[in-house]
């Protein structure tokens, strides 16, 4: 059985995400999306059980994969969750040196580990977790970047329509 760790920040969920995870779902039996959890982390507009519940909403359609919060290093979940691939999606060059760099520490610190990236649909390309909150933030429509659940959640949060 083939289990894979889609790791990230996901503040919010968005429809790039969601594509990755699908395809993802489709490579591998099992795909665990797990939301980087860490009490240092500023810059975070929804907590961890906000992010985890949205999360867990936007891929109930899919039944391999399941959602959970963790801290520490991700190669450590990943070993825990039995997972030995890590799925990234590369949008664009700017996204490739960081990924790079992600992927060789990882390996340095636990070899058994492989990371795969998929690369982003042009749909969702230029889509970020940052360019959605500064959309919502103004009161730009974002109905469609995210699913419904996360565009609730970020009309609550800034209080648009
Ligand atoms: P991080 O904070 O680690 O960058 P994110 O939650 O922003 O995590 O993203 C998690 C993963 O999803 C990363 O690999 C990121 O490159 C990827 N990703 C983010 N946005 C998109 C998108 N629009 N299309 C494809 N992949 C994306």
């Amino acid at each position: 059985m083939t289990i894979a760790l889609y790791p990230g920040t996901f503040d919010p969920i968005h429809n790039g995400h969601i594509d990755i995870a699908t395809r993802a779902a489709a490579l591998f039996d099992e795909v665990v999306l797990g939301i980087f959890n860490n009490q240092k982390m500023k810059n975070v507009l929804f907590s961890p059980e906000e992010r985890e519940a949205l999360a867990k909403q936007a891929v109930m359609h899919l039944p391999n994969v399941r959602v959970m919060t963790y801290g520490g290093l991700t190669v450590d979940f990943a070993h825990a969750i039995g997972a030995d691939t890590l799925v990234r999606g590369l949008r664009a060059v700017s996204d490739f040196e960081w990924e790079l760099q992600m992927a060789l520490t990882n390996r340095a610190l636990a070899s058994d580990v492989e990371m795969v990236c998929l690369m982003a649909d042009q749909e969702w390309v230029f889509l970020s977790s940052t360019i959605v909150k500064e959309v919502a933030g103004v009161g730009g429509n974002v109905q469609n970047m995210v699913p419904p659940a996360t565009a609730q959640a970020l009309e609550a949060y800034f209080g648009h329509s």
